[in-house]
């Protein structure tokens, strides 16, 4: 199989090379409590049931990732929902995961660099960022996600940033060229759904986040691929999992051979 990287059409922020540890991390439903770009297509675009579908079928493997997603999305610009709108309603209603504003400080602390890697809309992401960790924090912090192009009458549509793989964005991109350091980090990567599928194998330690009602794609993933990970509530219970390793008190193979 041909692992040939797919062209990127937006920029990649520099690689920090002398980090002992790095932090990945999904955005939607991981670090937030309720996926962004499901609430969008939930609840202003076909709906659950209809995304619940789509979802199950990336994992089947019978439809790509980003042919899925593009329609999720376009099922709300064809209800007439403008970007700035969408922008507002995720700024009003999205939640941070609990734990995560520590788990930040904290990674922070220590000289850990924390990473968003999404397949959501960057724009969309610094706005609900920056009600939630304020406005410093949400500079801060490093994203590399998708972007959006808006029209001038507000119509918006998805802009890719690996148009031509079935990902949309390959997360793995990401990921590889810090395993490709003469000195590689511990890479920590936290995810929750068919968005991470292509991050899930790179990390050196993969956290699933748990889900209530079943809905948990990535954990199906992981299980069915055999996959080493660790299901994680919130960030504040992940924290000392990160910490002891960290410290040197344990091994990875330590906290995932339990
Ligand atoms: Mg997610």
């Amino acid at each position: 199989m041909s692992e040939q990287a797919p062209e990127s059409t937006l920029p990649y922020p520099p690689i920090h090379r002398d980090k002992k540890f790095v932090v990945l991390s999904d955005w939607d439903g991981t670090i937030t409590t309720y996926d962004s770009n499901d609430y969008m297509t939930d609840h202003l675009g076909y709906g659950k049931e209809k995304r619940r579908q789509g979802n199950l079928e990336i994992l089947g493997g019978k439809v790509t990732f980003r042919d899925a997603f593009r329609e999720m999305l376009e099922s709300v610009t064809k209800n007439g929902h403008t970007f700035e709108e969408c922008k507002q309603i995720l700024h009003d209603n999205i939640k941070l995961d609990e734990g995560f504003k520590s788990f930040y400080t904290w990674c922070k602390s220590v000289d850990i660099p924390v990473i968003i890697v999404s397949s959501g809309m960057a724009p969309l992401i610094r706005a609900v960022l920056s009600n939630l960790l304020g406005e410093e924090a949400a500079n801060d912090i490093e994203i590399i996600s998708n972007d959006v192009t808006v029209q001038p009458d507000g119509k918006w549509e998805i802009k890719f940033r690996h148009p031509t793989s079935g990902y949309g964005h390959d997360k793995s991109q990401a990921i590889l060229p810090y395993r490709d350091l003469p000195n590689p980090p511990t890479l920590f990567f936290f995810g929750d759904g068919v968005s991470d599928i292509s991050a899930a194998k790179y990390a050196d330690l993969l956290f699933v986040k748990s889900k209530a009602g079943g809905d948990n794609d990535l954990a199906a993933y992981c299980k069915r691929e055999g996959l080493t990970h660790l299901i994680f509530e919130d960030f504040g219970k992940a924290l000392p999992v990160v910490q002891s390793i960290v410290e040197g008190k344990k091994t990875i193979r330590d906290v995932t051979s339990s």
